[in-house]
């Protein structure tokens, strides 16, 4: 099989390849606005933009034309094109999600990039390509040192079961990284090594996981004490930051450790998942998981945080890809499922489960259980049900057809309407 992933590695460039990276992310803004304002004005007249094409050949002429332009040949090419793909592609959302082809919230005309207020970012899409010890070989930046090893990836380049398809080139709180596009071919097995293992996992805040399996056992993933000590750190960081004026020098310098602090609690809970839902997946054949409404839930300023920080929607998608690798599946339930509501034991729903209620008491059968534990049981229960009747939306996963992309993607549906679960994050949050 062959898929596309993502590696991403922190660079410790040279203050020289830092000044380049800075000027290829400045390029491909100024790209973007440039090929956004050519795209108004035809948008205005005809209903309709230039084609990443189009815009790639008027940007030809024009930097060759005009000699305020003459600066672009300091940047690599790819910066330009690729802004201008980015482009076409967001003016294509933009009209799918005015004709109501697109799910999710509704969709803007793009916007200009501002200096200082956007996200600093390029992408090649050509050129060499490659990784090796604690480096990575980029076109026009030559060999950067990576802040690890890139070993991972460079044997699988070596070996051909990895091939560089594009590097995006990013800087988030002061640290730049670039994620390689791969795609990356794998053996999956026939059939799962345990086959018939089933096991049901809510993914929580006070604990990273909590799983039942088919022959009772529980399993808890409470989660790095470095992310816990982070999370304290983050929220004394983002009390102090509240408390500076708007507009300060002290704000300004609060909010820049507040964001390192983010990267560093996102990083650590992207690597204990990693760690948590690869065991998962090696383990058991069919792992049952709540379809979140991860957009929907965003749109909370609070919630946005703290799902961000835990990064829910990740830990589904690696289950979902994983499971895939090792030949087994996984059943997303339906996120109007009650799982926190329905007793594990006698199958009663509550109407109500209050945000604080840690611990599931039924009073239809005197069952008492943890939370994340009783949900954990009923997703399970799901199981031998089968993923399609299941899922309403038909987003079942299935080895080999999805789930096997482990890219970092947008949150890709939006759903109106409050989940068990959701409830759930809002208390963790507040
Ligand atoms: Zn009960």
């Amino acid at each position: 099989m062959a898929a596309r992933q993502a590696y991403r590695f922190a660079l410790d460039p040279t203050p020289a390849q830092e000044r380049a990276l800075r000027s290829h992310a400045g390029a491909a803004r100024f790209a973007w606005n440039w090929g956004l304002a050519r795209c108004k004005e035809r948008y205005a007249a005809e209903g309709w933009w230039y084609s990443a094409m189009d815009l790639h050949k008027l940007w030809n002429a024009a930097k060759k034309a005009d000699p305020a332009l003459a600066w672009w040949a300091e940047n690599s090419k790819c910066a330009y094109q690729e802004a201008f793909r980015d482009l076409d592609r967001a003016l294509g959302e933009f009209t799918r999600s005015k004709k109501g082809e697109r799910k999710g919230r509704r969709l803007g005309f793009p916007r200009f990039k501002k200096r200082g207020r956007c996200r600093e970012a390029f992408r090649f899409g050509a050129g060499v390509m490659r990784c090796a010890g604690a480096t990575v070989i980029l076109p026009r930046m030559g060999t950067v040192r990576t802040h690890e090893s890139t070993r991972k990836l460079a044997r699988r380049l070596e070996n051909e079961t990895a091939r560089i398809l594009s590097a995006t080139v990013s800087r988030t709180a002061q640290r730049w990284y670039v994620s390689f596009t791969c795609e990356v071919k794998r053996s999956i097995p026939e059939r799962h090594c345990r086959p018939g293992s089933a096991i049901g996992v809510d993914l929580g805040i006070t604990t990273l996981l909590t799983g039942a399996d088919d022959q009772g056992a529980i399993i808890t993933v409470a989660g790095p004490k470095a992310l816990r000590a982070s999370l304290r750190t983050l929220r004394r960081a983002s009390r102090a930051h509240s408390r500076k004026a708007r507009g300060s020098a002290r704000r300004r310098k609060t909010a820049a450790r507040l964001a390192r602090i983010h990267a560093r609690v996102a990083n650590v809970r992207a690597d204990a998942l990693h760690k948590a839902t690869s065991g998962l997946a090696r383990r058991y054949e069919t792992v049952v998981a709540e379809d979140l409404n991860v957009a929907g839930m965003t749109r909370n300023r609070k919630l946005a945080r703290a799902i961000a920080d835990q990064g829910f929607g990740a830990g589904v998608r690696m289950l979902g890809y994983k499971t895939a690798w090792n030949g087994g599946r996984l059943v997303k339930a339906d996120r109007f499922y009650p799982s926190s509501k329905t007793c594990s034991g006698c199958g009663a729903v509550k109407a109500k489960l209050a945000l604080s209620e840690r611990t599931y008491n039924c009073e239809a059968c005197g069952l008492v259980t943890g939370r994340d534990l009783n949900a954990a049981r009923n997703l399970l229960s799901l199981a031998a049900s089968g993923a399609e009747s299941l899922n309403a939306c038909g987003g079942a996963i299935r080895p080999g057809t999805a789930g096997h992309v482990p890219m970092n993607q947008e949150p890709g549906t939006a759903y109106s309407g409050k989940t068990g679960t959701a409830a759930r994050q809002r208390e963790a949050a507040a």
